[in-house]
């Protein structure tokens, strides 16, 4: 029986977390994997809706998704959390509080976020409506150590889910992804 896992996603807003972790929940549950996806927005509109994004507050929002992640990872459950998490220290603890802890760093940079703007909340940051945002006027703290770094600027977005199969399944974490074709 397969253990479980913490595929943490860590970066930028507009770095292409959710992306990522939509397409990887998709390919681990096409393989049977349990997996369980906890998103930043989605998590932020009610578990831990009660907060902004002061350091207190974001470090609170980690300390939860955290826990939840604890319980899951410990019963075989692989969980994507894909977070900007802009804290050094809040993404080590949840390293030490969750089964098989693998950071991985979306490291696309700020240009190229800038750039996609998905939300729009890059222009109102830079036309200073929206105060506190991460890598404008708020910090982000990359990985030092991460398992696995991602450079979506340079890369499609099935070239960076595919880095994150082959890392699982070299860390025997999921099987090992059949043959499409069999020959005979
Ligand atoms: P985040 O969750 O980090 O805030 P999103 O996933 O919401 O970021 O947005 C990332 C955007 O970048 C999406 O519009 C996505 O289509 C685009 N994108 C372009 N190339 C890639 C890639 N290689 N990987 C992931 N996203 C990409």
């Amino acid at each position: 029986m397969t253990q479980g896992f913490t595929l943490w996603l860590t970066g930028l807003s507009g770095a292409g977390k959710t992306t990522i972790a939509v397409e990887l929940e998709r390919e681990l549950q096409a393989r049977g994997v349990l997996v369980e996806r906890l998103d930043g927005d989605t998590v932020r509109q009610g578990l831990t809706r009660d907060l902004g994004f002061s350091k207190a507050d974001r470090d609170k929002n980690i300390e939860r998704v955290t826990f939840v992640a604890k319980l899951l990872s410990r019963n075989r459950v692989g969980v994507i959390a894909s977070f900007i998490s802009p804290y050094r220290e809040a993404r080590d603890n949840a390293r030490r509080e969750t089964t098989n802890f693998i950071e991985v760093h979306v490291a696309t940079p700020i240009e190229t976020c800038a750039a996609r703007d998905v939300k729009g909340l890059y222009a109102k940051a830079f036309a200073g409506e929206l105060k506190d945002f991460t890598g404008v006027d708020d910090p982000y703290e990359a990985p030092l150590n991460a398992e696995i770094t991602l450079h979506t600027e340079n890369e499609t977005l099935q070239e960076s889910v595919q880095t994150v199969l082959d890392y699982l399944e070299a860390h025997n974490l999921i099987p090992v992804a059949e043959a499409a074709v069999s020959g005979d």
